[in-house]
């Protein structure tokens, strides 16, 4: 069947195809936080990109369908090489991993060869291939410490990597530029007149917002750690992210009162999954991700760096 058959189907005609397929095969299917809710309501675990990479690594599903972009799934086949990893849709990118590319890095490592390479987990297997370390926005803190005082190039999120040097107070760190279209529409005036509607509210931020609003949020988390705030305390929280998560969490905890800090932050990115393909990939096996041995083992050496740190 094509796609445009896959379209036609009603949502409870894709509902249990996906799951027949999952059955069948021994598939799991992983989503990430920014799915699209109908989505995140098919998958069989959600959560953010390590997570879900750490969760394939260890299942004993003998397919794993990522829902979430290409350096996602790609990470998923670099955590679990024995496996079959496919994702939806192959156009899925994240433009803040494809702004970096091998080539480049390599430049700047010849450049400043005493210089720590240490990149975030949204980047191309080819550039993790030649990254001495890779962090999360959760670890990112954890993992710069970790090299004491030797100089750093930090990549590909400007934002996060700011965050990190301003809070460690750490000068030798070179950043690169780029970030992420979504969080950087989050800007101080939208936190501002959060804070002026809302003043008893915790105001958490994702740290690839800019500067600005993450020095004067209240909290700056992942997505996981934003859903377990959110899901431990009481209080009215009001999130800076893309707004899949914060759909999540009206969905799976609806007594909590939360709040979006930017209504229209949406990853289009995220969003060319949808259940039509997530179907055709399960039943047609539309599309596998490969990966060059050479480049995931080297990637892999960059990810198991970081896990060891913690
Ligand atoms: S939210 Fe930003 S970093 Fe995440 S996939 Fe979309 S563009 Fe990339």
């Amino acid at each position: 069947m094509n796609l445009k058959e896959y379209s036609e189907l009603s949502r409870d005609e894709l509902i249990e195809r996906i799951s027949r397929a999952k059955k069948e095969k021994n598939a799991v299917v992983l989503g990430h936080n920014y799915q699209r809710d109908e989505v995140q309501r098919a998958c069989d675990i959600l959560g953010d990109s390590l997570g879900l990479s750490r969760y394939a690594a260890s299942t004993d599903a003998d397919i794993i369908v990522f829902c979430g972009v290409m350096f996602m799934a790609e990470t998923a086949k670099i955590l679990a090489p024995q496996k079959r990893v496919f994702i939806p849709e192959k156009g899925a990118g994240c433009p803040l991993a494809a702004g970096a590319n091998m080539e480049d890095v390599l430049k700047l490592k010849e450049k400043y060869p005493d210089h720590i390479v240490i990149s975030y987990v949204n980047t191309t297997a080819e550039v993790k291939a030649v990254t001495d370390i890779c962090c999360t926005s959760g670890n990112a803190i954890e993992v710069v410490r970790s090299v004491g005082e030797k100089p750093v190039i930090f990549l590909p999120d400007e934002n996060l990597g700011m965050w990190v040097k301003k809070t460690l107070g750490k000068q030798n760190m070179i950043l690169w530029e780029g970030g992420c279209y979504v969080h950087q529409m989050i800007r101080l005036e939208h936190l501002e007149a959060a804070r002026a509607k809302y003043p008893e509210a915790t105001i958490i931020v994702h740290p690839e917002c800019p500067y600005l609003v993450v020095s004067a949020a209240d909290m700056v988390g992942s997505t996981s750690a934003m859903f377990n705030y959110v899901k431990e305390h009481d209080e009215h929280v009001i999130l800076g992210t893309e707004i899949g998560l914060i759909e999540r969490i009206i969905r799976e905890i609806p007594d909590k009162k939360v709040d979006w800090l930017k209504p229209d932050a949406v990853c289009f990115n995220m969003k060319q999954i949808t259940l039509p393909k997530l179907a055709r990939c399960l039943e047609e096996g539309f599309y596998e991700v490969e990966l060059e041995e050479e480049i995931r083992a080297a990637a892999g050496g960059a990810i198991r760096r970081m896990i060891e740190i913690g």
